[in-house]
């Protein structure tokens, strides 16, 4: 799930909508489209997808830059925490990649 970000919300620090689906195209070409995991992405940390309480969540802070938080539930019931900050979006779908594969 990702919040509409740019260019549609005017309080938008990054891209969300329009760049986690390349985000996934990554994964799904890496063999990873059928894990079971809940990604949210929001383009400012007013997190109206709600990435605080995904599995991975994951916060746009200003251009192309992101927090990676982990460690929510896929029901949402439990809080994320930091994992890495200030991602470049081209590496996002790497540093997610690398996360699904550990478990
Ligand atoms: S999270 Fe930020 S960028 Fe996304 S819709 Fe909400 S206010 Fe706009």
């Amino acid at each position: 799930m990702a919040c509409p970000a740019l260019p549609t919300c005017g309080l938008a620090l990054a891209e969300a909508e329009r760049a986690l689906p390349s985000v996934i195209d990554e994964l799904e070409k890496e063999g990873l489209g059928n894990k079971s995991v809940s990604i949210r992405m929001s383009g400012c940390p007013n997190s109206c997808s709600r990435p605080p309480v995904a599995e991975i969540g994951i916060i746009g802070m200003s251009a192309n830059k992101y927090n990676i938080y982990t460690g929510g539930t896929f029901e949402g019931t439990k809080l994320n925490k930091i994992y890495k900050e200030n991602i470049s979006g081209e590496t996002l779908a790497s540093e997610i990649k690398t996360l699904l594969k550990k478990n």
